[in-house]
């Protein structure tokens, strides 16, 4: 595949704020909706440099860019996140064979990393997985980092506004930062498309599961986790039995870094009863909700749905342990 590329054409950082706009060859101008996007931190990153800043965007396109075959440019990156490119390309390239091509991250310059000795940082969610982490490493991780716009469109102000009080909320009793990150991203690209030309290549299941589900979102955390932590903590949806490689897979995962931060992923060796039959008291402790599901979500609406299998699996694990479902908020009719 030949003559496909996207390019950083500029990155221009106010306050907390980062624009890019993008150039990419014509034949990859149906996958995008339009040709800029932004992402918002909850506090000042400009005084970072170009080769920081460009971290997100980088790892927002990474992935994309390999499954379309097309070179990445950007004007200078640091020397980690400039190898991770390069590793996970190959695992793609080895995982998914019917999609094997020689596509590159090209920077003109490439800054060398610094190490760093520093605290964790939680990529956080809300959910079983992620207050399983927060609880297993409760002393290492200093800071919580949520994205907002990855699911529900970021119009919907009244639902953000309390999702941001929500989690903040226990963030606090925790006695933990909180960074909330937004992004447009989500609604630039066009996934679905993404998602229907290329499916065929990832053993049918959708592109975020096979490739994108983890790396943009801990991509999006760089310029503030940046002089902030030294890893970058990401918890797993799956157990050491779900032997397929994909997207959230620790080896995609693990493989990454970024400016002397090591992403690392927690939870594999535990299935989700087990996670929460670990984790029950210390949520009725501190009187944490879990957000078992999306469905609300995807809905503009808050809180557990009661009803999809998620729900369903967690109430079964809570009732065998002859507990009530008052922890996730919702009524034990709603199954019964
Ligand atoms: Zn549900």
């Amino acid at each position: 595949m030949v003559n496909r590329f996207i390019k950083v054409k500029s990155l221009v950082c106010i306050e907390n704020t980062i624009t890019v706009e993008l150039d990419f060859s014509r034949n990859l101008k149906r996958f995008f909706h339009q040709n800029s996007f932004y992402i918002r931190y909850g506090k000042d990153i400009s005084r970072h440099n170009y080769s920081i800043l460009v971290i997100p965007v980088v790892f927002c396109l990474d992935s994309i860019s390999w499954t379309l075959g097309a070179d990445l440019i950007v004007d200078s990156i640091d020397r980690d996140a400039f190898e991770s490119s390069r590793i996970i390309r190959k695992l793609f390239n080895k995982r998914y064979p019917s999609n094997e091509n020689n596509s590159v991250l090209r920077s003109e310059k490439i800054i060398e990393t610094r190490s760093v000795d520093g605290n964790s940082g939680l990529l956080f969610s809300g959910g079983i997985d992620a207050l399983h982490s927060l609880k297993t490493k409760i002393n290492d991780i200093s800071v919580l980092y949520n994205i907002l716009g990855l699911r529900v469109c970021l119009d919907n102000l009244e639902y953000y506004k309390n999702w941001k009080l929500k989690l903040s909320k226990t963030a606090k009793k925790l006695d933990k930062d909180i960074e909330f990150i937004e992004t447009n991203f989500f609604c630039v690209f066009n996934f679905a498309l993404l998602n229907g030309l290329y499916k065929k290549h990832f053993d049918y299941v959708n592109w975020d599961e096979a490739i994108g589900q983890a790396i943009i979102p801990l991509g999006l955390c760089a310029p503030v986790a940046v002089d902030s932590i030294s890893e970058l903590l990401i918890s797993s949806s799956f157990t050491e039995s779900y032997k397929e490689l994909r997207g959230a897979d620790p080896v995609i995962t693990d493989s990454l870094r970024f400016y002397g931060i090591q992403v690392k992923q927690i939870g594999y060796e535990y299935n989700r009863t087990e996670k929460i039959l670990q984790i029950l008291s210390w949520l009725k402790e501190n009187e944490i909700i879990p957000e078992v599901c999306n469905t609300n979500h995807v809905l503009g609406r808050e809180g557990n749905c009661g009803v999809c299998d998620k729900c369903a699996r967690t109430s079964v694990t809570l009732l065998l342990e002859d507990e009530n479902l008052e922890i996730l908020d919702y009524p034990l009719m709603n199954r019964i």
